[in-house]
């Protein structure tokens, strides 16, 4: 049976970013230790109680708002529920700015071994924009912290496209990135949500409209440098140096079960079932302290949905989707099944054949969202 991964969602932060959508509120001590109690009432009636799992995610939000005793607690409680490997991988996301070093020693000591770390642009100006709570010098203090405690497989987050950057800003950011030899990558495209403050402030003229074709011109900047500073480009948005991919992220994209706990923590079976929580963090909280659960969406995916995932998400990996082994897994062969798409791709450039295998170019990377599209 392959392991699973165990997904925790913290939903708080210091301060709101304006570009964020995502289901967090601003921390609150009170509602934390209620959030933590909740927590562990939903892990203690999973139905998958004695599953083997090998990676953590503590995600959020900002997760590392939490104090080590209430991480210390959470995890304590999934090791009394899973079958949870030694060596797993568990990874927080931190915040510059967000902990000190003593707390990133006590984060270490509970056996948290990877740092997803929110850097996101090291130009004070566009963290300021983006509401963010930090600066770019306590980007660097909470990194040298992290170093100190330990730490020695740490993500950078960035991301391009910020309204205003230049390409000459980014190209400083990447090099800043690239000098600290984090681990790991992660690289996104600034996306602009309706009902965000960023998107009034577009709106409004504010700020400029994200210029999507330097963006790509910055993801194909990125790309050279770090693959020259021995970087692997192994999914789309992610890079790492050799060995230290997400093993976690790993498993959204190869199907692979994962169940998640919080509000609007996601869930997957592995096989056909998917289902997720409630959104609101309060609604979230009173619903499992009344008893009940907390799903609030479950699908049950048929055979034609399950080849569409591992056909889109398998792509998202740039080592791409091998032909042999998919026809084994479904009976199908991708060729008979999406023949005139491939062609048409790989025409345009976007998508490459290397013997058995199928895979994404640079610019389909870059393009994905059109690649995929036709695969749904
Ligand atoms: S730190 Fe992350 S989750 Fe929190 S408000 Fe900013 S973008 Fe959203």
């Amino acid at each position: 049976m392959t392991a699973a991964g165990l997904y925790v969602h913290i939903p708080f932060c210091s301060s709101r970013c304006s570009y964020c959508d995502f289901a967090t509120g601003l921390y609150q001590r009170e509602l934390a230790e209620r959030y933590v109690h909740a927590l562990i009432a939903e892990i203690g009636s999973s139905s998958y109680h004695g599953e083997h799992a090998d990676t953590i995610y503590f995600g959020g939000g900002t997760p590392s708002l939490l104090t080590p005793v209430q991480l210390d607690r959470i995890l304590a409680t999934l090791h009394d529920y899973f079958a949870i490997d030694r060596a797993s991988e568990i990874t927080l996301e931190i915040n510059p700015g967000s902990v000190d070093a003593e707390k990133l020693r006590a984060f270490r000591s509970l056996g948290i071994n990877r740092a997803s770390f929110g850097a996101q642009t090291f130009d004070d100006r566009e963290l300021a924009k983006l509401g963010r709570s930090h600066s770019s010098a306590d980007t660097l203090k909470t990194f040298a912290d992290l170093r100190r405690a330990g730490f020695d497989n740490v993500s950078f987050d960035l991301i391009a496209g910020l309204p205003g950057q230049t390409l000459a800003g980014w190209q400083q950011n990447i090099k800043q990135a690239l000098d600290l030899h984090p681990e790991h990558l992660s690289f996104y495209l600034l996306e602009v949500h309706q009902g965000t403050p960023l998107a009034e402030h577009i709106r409004r003229g504010i700020q400029p409209e994200p210029d999507d074709d330097l963006a790509g011109v910055m993801y194909q900047w990125m790309l050279e440098q770090a693959s020259e500073a021995g970087y692997e480009h192994y999914e789309i948005s992610n890079l790492c140096q050799p060995g230290f991919h997400s093993r976690h992220n790993v498993k959204y994209w190869t199907a692979e079960p994962y169940y998640g706990f919080g509000c609007s923590a996601h869930s997957y079976d592995g096989h056909a079932v998917r289902w997720s929580n409630h959104r609101d963090v309060l609604k979230y909280v009173e619903t499992i302290e009344s008893g009940l659960s907390p799903v609030v969406e479950e699908q049950q995916l048929s055979q034609t949905d399950v080849r569409a995932e591992a056909l889109f998400l398998g792509m998202r990996l740039m080592r791409g989707i091998d032909l042999r082994r998919y026809r084994e897994s479904f009976g199908v062969d991708l060729r008979d099944e999406h023949g005139a798409d491939l062609d048409r791709f790989c025409k345009a450039g976007l998508l490459e054949f290397d013997g058995d295998l199928i895979r994404l170019t640079r610019t389909g990377a870059l393009l994905s969202n059109e690649v995929f599209a036709a695969f749904v």
